[in-house]
């Protein structure tokens, strides 16, 4: 079959790029790798609220509703939930947080997410100033959602090969989505990509009985069957993918300062995030290749970024649509010339 566009990388960036051009019946196909550094770590909270600061998430009203439609839209489609629609509990540290919370629970353009202060009825979660919730949509399970998605595209006739058993072709429309590894790429490898990397931990306890995401410091998710996800660190120095023993004990340490429950750790995984200096995704086409083309950059908030503008390049793929100019490569021209 003669394919219009190959993209290369399955994780959300790849992937919502695919649903876009299939709904749009472009004939494409999909390389991918074995390996995931970011999406199969992430824990897929969706938060349209900043807590540090208090602000609201870069274009939240904007990219909530539509990462909303496009997920519940592909739930439809495939029978499956990815969403799980759980509020987030934001534990307040200090009378201090808790005030500056009440001040924007009365201003509109924070009401339609964040609810009054409340208790969180958990004996093993310390909350003494009480906790502040956010109403999102949860959690994507970026795992179920990757693996589901690739079953119903290729149930669609959608062509997917292992990058060990593809021979790229020069001449072919390419479209790179590959996380923090573009930095190995010989079109895309100039963009000031900057990994963050992250640890988090899988654990095991029977007592928590805990069904929504808790956040202080850290976050605790709900994963069904008394396990738990624990996270993230930042770290800007770590270069690879692997678990760090540093990061693995800043989160134990967190965790014990709020919590008393019992637990074990099942698993310690690390990722990359695909962080880019200026903080915005990376969008558009090669300066000088044209039929070369990025989708990337989608940091520490891919669940919520990347529908709307995996839906903005497919615009501009098939019809030349503008890509905004916050998001396009071409704010990084004098990287390329450097
Ligand atoms: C610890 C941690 C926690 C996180 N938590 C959240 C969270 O709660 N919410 C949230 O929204 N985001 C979170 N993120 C961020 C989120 O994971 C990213 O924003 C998003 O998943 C990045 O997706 P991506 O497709 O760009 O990159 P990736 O997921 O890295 O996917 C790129 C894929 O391309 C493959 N690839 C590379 N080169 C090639 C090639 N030449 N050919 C074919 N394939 C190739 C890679 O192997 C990989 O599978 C977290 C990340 C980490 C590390």
């Amino acid at each position: 079959m003669n394919h219009t566009f190959t993209i290369y990388g399955w994780g959300l960036a790849g992937c919502t790029l695919a649903w876009e051009l299939w709904k749009q019946k472009v004939n494409f196909k999909v390389v991918y790798k074995n390996e995931n550094h970011s999406s199969r770590v992430a824990a897929g909270l969706v938060n349209p609220i900043v807590f540090k600061r208090l602000t609201k998430s870069w274009q939240a009203d904007v990219l909530l509703p539509f990462a909303k439609e496009f997920y519940e839209d592909k739930e439809e489609l495939i029978g499956r939930k990815f969403l799980s629609n759980k509020p987030i509990s934001r534990v307040f540290a200090s009378i201090e947080e808790q005030n500056s919370w009440s001040s924007i629970h009365g201003d509109e353009r924070f009401e339609k997410y964040i609810s009054p202060i409340t208790e969180l009825k958990n004996q093993h979660i310390k909350t003494p100033f009480h906790v502040g919730k956010v109403e999102s949509i949860g959690h994507l399970d970026v795992n179920l959602f990757l693996n589901e998605s690739m079953r119903f595209l290729e149930s669609q006739e959608i062509e997917f090969v292992q990058l060990e058993n593809y021979n790229a072709n020069d001449a072919e429309k390419a479209i790179y989505c590959e996380g923090a590894d573009v930095l190995e790429n010989k079109y895309f490898g100039y963009l000031p990509m900057r990994p963050t990397h992250g640890d988090v931990l899988i654990i095991r306890s029977e007592n928590l009985q805990l069904d929504e995401i808790v956040n202080k410091n850290l976050f605790i998710l709900p994963l069904g069957d008394n396990l738990f996800k624990v996270g993230a660190t930042y770290n800007w120095k770590m270069k690879q993918p692997i678990p760090t023993q540093e990061g693995k004990n800043e989160l134990i340490e967190k965790l014990e300062a709020f919590t008393t429950f019992e637990y074990e750790i099942v698993k310690h995984q690390a990722g990359l995030r695909p962080t880019v200096s200026d903080r915005r995704p990376l969008l558009g086409r090669h300066p000088k290749e044209e039929n070369k083309f990025i989708f990337n950059g989608l940091g520490t908030k891919g669940v919520m970024i990347a529908p709307y503008y995996a839906n903005q390049l497919c615009g501009h793929l098939l019809k030349g649509t503008a890509i905004d100019d916050e998001v396009n490569i071409e704010r990084h021209l004098k990287h390329f010339n450097a």
